[in-house]
């Protein structure tokens, strides 16, 4: 039996990013995780892209502040890595103006509000970034097999706001290692190959967890951190039933491809964020595009289980192809496709929660909806300030918790991330939050 002042179930970019911050506080920390390494779930196959275009000020003052720590990385994280550092690659971002966003005057509005500088482009302006851009118009997004697919409808895209504090970090899974070892500099431990099986409980409150092979690991504190298994692991408390908003394994693929020919893509290219033709892009390293999808109506979602979803790219991987390719005429769409299939850990309203339940002592760092890489510093700040506070008898539930962010020197309402909020209509109920 061994003792710690709090245990996390995950060692994915949150939840290392928790337990750095939970030691920065003083506890003793363990991490547990099934898989070999950290970063190694969803986090490993996520395409990092830092922006900051939300459809909440909430959201997008969060998502302001975690840009600022991916800019100072190396002075946030403040270790040598044997690894090395990961790398922010400050390519900026690109999102077209549609009648679907309206055309980005909410975004630009909280832009205004939080002082993040953007540039309004016209057709002109965008093929400074795009030289060979094809500015049809052809939403609905539509799948091969629909009347009208690839043809594009009447008008033209009326131009995109370039947000030019944005990009995305070349490698995930060593962002990740690298919150690892700035967590153990300061004695915080790490599990891996290890299963959380079961949580214990002792009069009313949070005692430990044991693992599958029946040791039992002790902690007064216990972080639910765990990505697409989140509703999984709320099961083994029967938490589920006694919260408003639920999580789910959304299924995604994201297809590799090589950038367009005569695109100097290494140069010009940015993150772009097209809800014309439902898809995002970013670059890569070797020239390579990665493109993941917005997700519109006419395709399938698959809510998976995430012990049993199939990791080959599909049919819909094609499909994104061939919508980007309808903005990028000189797009090839290879026989075959390169890339990979991860799942979301999705809330009822794409929107995270990062709160406390009605076990004392048991977190919830959970519903990352496939968008909250880029805030896992701030979302691990916000935990290891909730679980402080709460620890020493704070009842956040009736008096929720402010957050300062540091950067912004604004506050924000940790409450705002809820479990029991009520469904948040300002989202845009997609991976965009
Ligand atoms: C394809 C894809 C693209 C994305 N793109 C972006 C993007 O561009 N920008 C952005 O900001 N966000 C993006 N995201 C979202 C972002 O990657 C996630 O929000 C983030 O990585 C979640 O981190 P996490 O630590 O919560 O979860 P994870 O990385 O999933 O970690 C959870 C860990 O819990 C462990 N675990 C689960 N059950 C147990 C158990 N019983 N016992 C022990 N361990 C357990 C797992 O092994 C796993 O390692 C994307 C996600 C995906 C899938």
């Amino acid at each position: 039996m061994q003792h710690y002042d709090a245990i996390i179930i995950g060692a994915g970019i949150i939840g290392t990013a928790t337990a750095l911050e939970l030691a920065r506080k003083g506890f003793r920390t363990l991490s547990v995780d099934r898989l070999p390494a950290a970063g190694y779930g969803s986090t490993s196959n996520s395409c990092a892209i830092i922006r900051t275009y939300y459809s909440t000020l909430d959201g997008t003052a969060m998502a302001y502040e975690g840009y600022h720590y991916w800019r100072d990385w190396a002075a946030y994280t403040g270790v040598a890595d044997e690894a090395g550092l990961a790398r922010f690659v400050e390519c900026g971002t690109l999102v077209m103006k549609v009648a679907h966003n309206g055309y980005l005057a909410n975004a630009m509005r909280l832009s205004d509000t939080l002082g993040i500088s953007y540039r309004e482009l016209d057709t002109d302006g965008l093929r400074a970034f795009i030289p060979q851009v094809d500015t049809g118009l052809y939403a609905p997004a539509k799948r091969p097999e629909q009347p009208g697919f690839g043809e594009a409808g009447a008008g033209s895209l009326s131009g995109a706001v370039f947000w030019p504090q944005g990009g995305y970090v070349n490698d995930p899974q060593l962002a990740t290692h690298n919150l690892q070892r700035a967590a153990e500099a300061l004695g915080s431990h790490f599990r891996f190959n290890a299963e959380v099986h079961a949580i214990r409980t002792h009069a009313g409150r949070i005692a430990g967890i044991t693992l599958r092979d029946g040791e039992q690991l002790n902690a007064p504190v216990v972080v639910n951190v765990a990505g697409p298994h989140s509703a999984r692991i709320n099961d083994l408390l029967g938490l589920n039933e006694r919260m408003n908003i639920h999580t789910r394994a959304l299924r995604h693929e994201v297809p590799h491809v090589p950038a367009p020919t005569r695109y100097d893509y290494s140069r010009l290219g940015t993150v772009t964020s097209d809800s014309d033709i439902a898809t995002y892009t970013r670059p890569a390293s070797g020239n390579m595009m990665l493109i993941g999808s917005e997700d519109p109506e006419c395709d399938p979602r698959e809510w998976v289980d995430p012990d049993n979803f199939d990791r080959n790219l599909s049919e819909q991987a094609r499909i994104q192809v061939m919508r980007v390719a309808q903005r990028n005429p000189d797009l090839g769409i290879p026989n075959r496709i390169g890339g990979v299939v991860d799942l979301y850990d999705v809330a009822d309203d794409w929107i995270p929660v990062y709160d406390r339940t009605d076990i004392p002592g048991f977190y919830l760092a959970i519903g990352t909806s496939g968008n909250q890489f880029k805030n896992a510093p701030v979302a691990g700040k916000m935990m290891a300030t909730l679980i402080e506070a709460c620890e020493n008898g704070h009842d956040h539930d009736a008096d929720p918790l402010s957050y300062r962010f540091e950067y912004l020197d604004r506050e924000t309402s940790i409450g705002f991330y809820s479990r029991n909020r009520e469904i948040n209509r300002a989202s845009s109920f997609s991976v965009l939050g």
